[in-house]
C-alpha cells in the first residue's frame, strides 16, 4: 500500500493578523457547520479512491483549526477513521492559536488520538504581538502550551517569527528562551515577509536590515543547536525523532491529499487544488488540475525541496525516481563545497546551515545550469 498524507484545511480565523495574506476569515456558527458538513462529504467521496493507500499523517491547517472547537474536529477525524485506512502510528497534527486552546478542545482531541499540536506563538513580547494583531499575550501563549502539556500532549511544535518591525536580536532570543522553557519538541522559525495589500504593508513598517535578519537567523541556529535541536529543514528544527512527518510528504514529493478550500494535492501523479472560495467548496466544486510551470519539471522541484532539508539528495534516489543522471547537478553543487555552503557526506548532497541562509541563490544557480 502507498502511504498518504491527508491535509484538511480550515479557513476560519477569529480576526486577521496584520501581516497575513492567507485565505482566512471570521465566520459564524452556521457557516462553520456548513463547511464541516462539506468536509465530511468530501472526505467520504475521496476515500473511494484511496482504498490502496494507508494514511500515515493527518494535518489540520488553516486559518485556525482550533477555532472550530474540539467536538467538530473530533467528528471530522472520526469520519476519516471510518473511511480511510489509518496507520496505527499515524501522526495527527492540529494547528492551534493560543486563544482558542482550552480544556474542552484538548479533551476532544485526545479522544481521537491527535498526537501533535502546532501552536502559533510567534513572539513573547506583548507589544510585538499587539503590533501584529495577534489575539494573545505572551502569558496566554505560555498558559495554552502548559495546558496542552497537562493534558498529555508531548509533541508540541511552536512557531516563531523574526525580522519583525522594531524587533532586535535580543528580543528574538528572549522569545526563543521563553519558548524553550515550555519544552517544545519542534520549532518552526520564519522571517516576516511583508505581503502587499496587508494592513502591515500599508503602514510601511521599519524592518530590521538584511544583515540584522541574517544575524537573527544565526542566533536562532546557535541557540537551538545548544538546546539539542536538529536543524532538519531551512525553517524547521526538532528534537530527535520529532521531525514533522506530514511535511516530509511535501518535501519528498510523496503523495498527499488536501481537502478543503484552497487545499493542494499531489495524488496519483497529478497536482490539483480546490479554489480559494468557501462557497465553491460547500457547493461541491471539484478541484482543478494545476498547470506545470514552464521550464520547471518535477525533478527540479525535487532538487529544490530536497536541498532545503538536512537530509539533502541521495543521487541514486534521484536517478531512480526520475531516470536522469545526477552528474550535472553534482558538478554544480561541488563548487560550493570549498566555501562551506554544500557538503557531500554519507552518500548524500546537502546544504550546510550557512548554505541554508543563501539557499535561494544556490538553488537558482544549480537549477539554471542543468
Ligand atoms: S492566525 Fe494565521 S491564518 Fe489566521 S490571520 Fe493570523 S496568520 Fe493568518
Amino acid at each position: 500500500m502507498n502511504t498518504l498524507g491527508l491535509y484538511i484545511h480550515i479557513p476560519f480565523c477569529a480576526s486577521k493578523c496584520s501581516y497575513c495574506d492567507f485565505y482566512s476569515f471570521a465566520a459564524n456558527d452556521n457557516q462553520i457547520e456548513e463547511y464541516k458538513k462539506a468536509l465530511i462529504k468530501t472526505i467520504s467521496d475521496w476515500s473511494q479512491n484511496c482504498k490502496n493507500h494507508i494514511v500515515d499523517t493527518i494535518y489540520f491547517g488553516g486559518g485556525t483549526p482550533s477555532l472550530i472547537g474540539g467536538e467538530r474536529l473530533a467528528e471530522i477525524i472520526n469520519n476519516i477513521y471510518d473511511k480511510f485506512n489509518i496507520s496505527s502510528d499515524a501522526e495527527i497534527t492540529v494547528e492551534c492559536n493560543p486563544d482558542s486552546i482550552n480544556e474542552n478542545l484538548l479533551l476532544n482531541l485526545k479522544k481521537v488520538n491527535v498526537n501533535r499540536l502546532s501552536i502559533g506563538v510567534q513572539a513573547m513580547q506583548d507589544d510585538i504581538l499587539k503590533s501584529l494583531s495577534r489575539r494573545h499575550t505572551a502569558n496566554e501563549a505560555k498558559n495554552a502550551v502548559n495546558l496542552a502539556k497537562k493534558h498529555g500532549f508531548k509533541n508540541v511544535s511552536l512557531d516563531l517569527m523574526y525580522a519583525l518591525p522594531n524587533q532586535s536580536i535580543d528580543m528574538v532570543l528572549d522569545s526563543l528562551n521563553q519558548m524553550l522553557e515550555l519544552e517544545p519538541t519542534h520549532l518552526s522559525c520564519y522571517a516576516l515577509k511583508v505581503e502587499e495589500g496587508t494592513p502591515l504593508a500599508e503602514k510601511n513598517p521599519l524592518l530590521p536590515d538584511e544583515d540584522t535578519s541574517v544575524d537573527m537567523y544565526n542566533a536562532i541556529c546557535q541557540k537551538l543547536k545548544k538546546h539539542g535541536f536538529e536543524h532538519y529543514e531551512v525553517s524547521n528544527w526538532a528534537k530527535k525523532g520529532y521531525y514533522s512527518r506530514h511535511n516530509s510528504h511535501y518535501w519528498d514529493l510523496s503523495e498527499y491529499l488536501g481537502i478543503g478550500c484552497s487545499a493542494h494535492s499531489l495524488f496519483n501523479g497529478q497536482r490539483f487544488a480546490y479554489s480559494a472560495n468557501i462557497n465553491d467548496f460547500i457547493s461541491g466544486v471539484k478541484p482543478e488540475l494545476e498547470e506545470e510551470v514552464e521550464g520547471f519539471s518535477q525533478s527540479d522541484e525535487f532538487i529544490m525541496l530536497s536541498l532545503r532539508t538536512a537530509k539533502g539528495i541521495i543521487p541514486c534516489e534521484y536517478e531512480q525516481k526520475f531516470n536522469k543522471s545526477f552528474k550535472p547537478i553534482e558538478k554544480n553543487l561541488r563548487k560550493y563545497i570549498t566555501n562551506g555552503l554544500v557538503e557531500n557526506k554519507n552518500g548524500s548532497w546537502n546544504l550546510t546551515e550557512t548554505g541554508f541562509l543563501v539557499s535561494n541563490a544556490i538553488l537558482s544557480d544549480v537549477l539554471s545550469s542543468i
